[in-house]
């Protein structure tokens, strides 16, 4: 132990180079994911792969892990301590694991993430059944590293998406939702069908990028701090809060899918842009966790952007850019048609009805696999199973069923429990919102910039700094409650379908 004396301004250095590795790498990532040509791929691979490297040692080394430790916390500001909270958990999560396991394990999974697009695109299980074997086989073993004594293993992988959500609280939340949407949907799906064959026509994909555009600007998108682009998946990213990218995915024969994903997107760039300068480009400079960001792209999206009073200001726009195909359905039949309800065999592409019964087929499958050693290839067989259970459908082959999601090849275990959470968070702020705004009035005036206002104050502007627990109690003045979802769904839907 050296005794020299040591302070935070000594971190600074090597928090920047960490911050510019991180611009460097996102940017990359970015242009790999929309203008990059198709033969890159592996080529820029390599230089990723050493950046990353750069990335992890300018953060992960003996000098930073002595100042670290040498610093008071007594000593610091609120954005030090939030700050040096941040370094000591990256501290944690690299010296949990030994670094030669990590690289093989980093290795397994590039290959078994090839290896699964393949078996997607094959619809052949088997194909990837050995690879998955080892991804579990690993993150049982990783997770045993970090377990505590009578801990589960799957706690632990949970832990390092969504901290402090257990398996026990998620056990209550998805019980309570296999007790009461699961019922609901039965009488949903014995309602009159809504119709929404109208999205389906030729939509001119010049106009609906220009709409989507207008739409994004509507929102409160800042296009001088953001960019929008296409990519096959639609995703959001951003190194600092002057520059949040956002990316959509146009359908000539679909309106709503790209919408959707505009206002979803657009929802994740908001909390982005809104981020303090005194956050950015820090190590608390990014969403809260994935649960949190999440429940701002769904707030946007479902609560706001499937409800009537959002459209009202904006349908006539929309009917002017599309008057031979919208000219004669009315702003209520619109509506109508965004929150049809349907089981489906996709996770991405479900409904605002049945998309945590997706998410908990997956943890369902996740606590068996981790924590039951249900053997791998037994796996599709649970998985059509539980479709047929609570959503009523059983998949005709991997691709629409368990080979659909890429999480499990790259080794993400425990992930897919922070949708759902994120869907509760929403439904929670919601509520709390509800009584101190007049969320609809505003819509309908076009005032989204109060409301979105209100979420830059309670949560935004924070960015990492704060606890997703600690904000969702600040703001709501009580523990995570799910039962604000429920109660949001049923009665939404028991509306939308007359019940
Ligand atoms: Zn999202």
């Amino acid at each position: 132990m050296s005794n020299k004396k040591v302070a935070f301004q000594d971190l600074i250095p090597y928090l920047e180079k960490n911050m510019a590795f991180h611009t460097a790498i996102n940017i990359i990532d970015w242009d790999a994911n929309t203008l990059a040509p198709e033969e890159s791929s592996e080529y820029t691979a390599k230089a990723m792969g050493i950046l990353s490297q750069e990335q992890f040692t300018s953060l992960i080394n003996p000098k930073v892990k002595e100042i670290m430790e040498g610093l008071k916390e007594e000593a610091l500001s609120q954005t030090e301590k939030a700050i040096l909270r941040r370094l000591k958990k990256e501290y944690q999560k690299s010296e949990a694991v030994p670094a030669n396991e990590m690289r093989e394990f980093t290795e397994l999974a590039a290959r078994a993430t090839n290896v699964w697009q393949k078996a997607k695109k094959e619809q052949n299980f088997s194909l990837y059944a050995p690879y998955l074997e080892k991804i579990v086989e690993y993150k049982k073993k990783f997770a045993g590293y970090s377990k505590k004594e009578g801990g589960s293993l799957y706690n632990v992988l949970l832990d390092g998406y969504e901290e402090s959500f257990h398996v026990e609280e998620l056990d209550r939340f998805f019980s309570k939702l296999k007790e009461e949407i699961i019922p609901l949907l039965k009488k949903v799906e014995q309602a009159e069908e809504i119709d929404d064959s109208f999205f389906y026509q030729e939509y001119d994909i010049e106009k609906q990028k220009e709409f989507n555009v207008f739409l994004a600007e509507y929102m409160g998108f800042n296009f001088k701090r953001g960019v929008i682009a296409e990519s096959e998946h639609p995703f959001t990213t951003s190194w600092h809060n002057h520059d949040v990218r956002i990316t959509t995915h146009y359908y000539k024969d679909n309106l709503s899918s790209a919408i959707l994903s505009t206002i979803h997107e657009g929802g994740h760039a908001l909390y982005e842009q809104g981020i303090r300068d005194e956050f950015t480009q820090t190590l608390v400079g990014d969403g809260a966790s994935c649960a949190m960001h999440e429940s701002q792209s769904r707030f946007y999206e479902n609560v706001l952007g499937r409800s009537e009073a959002f459209w009202e200001p904006l349908y006539p726009k929309l009917q002017d850019t599309f008057p031979k195909q919208l000219g004669q359905v009315s702003l209520g039949q619109f509506v109508r048609a965004l929150n049809k309800i349907k089981a489906d065999f996709i996770r991405t592409e479900a409904d605002e009805l049945t998309y945590c019964l997706h998410i908990m087929v997956r943890y369902e499958l996740e606590k068996q696999m981790i924590e039951e050693d249900v053997p791998v290839d037994k796996l599709p067989g649970l998985w059509n199973q539980k479709y047929q259970e609570y959503l009523g459908i059983t998949p005709n082959n991997d691709k629409e069923g368990i080979l659909q999601d890429v999480h499990w090849s790259m080794g993400d275990i425990g992930y897919f429990p922070s949708y759902a959470l994120g869907n509760a968070f929403a439904a929670q702020i919601y509520h709390t919102m509800k009584k101190e705004l007049p969320v609809e009035e505003l819509l309908r005036k076009g005032k989204i910039a109060e409301i979105t206002a209100y979420l830059r104050e309670h949560i935004h502007q924070y960015g990492a700094s704060k606890e997703p627990r600690e904000m969702l109690k600040a703001l709501t003045g009580e523990e995570f409650n799910p039962d604000y979802y429920i109660q949001y769904l049923k009665e939404k839907f028991e509306q939308v379908y007359q019940l």
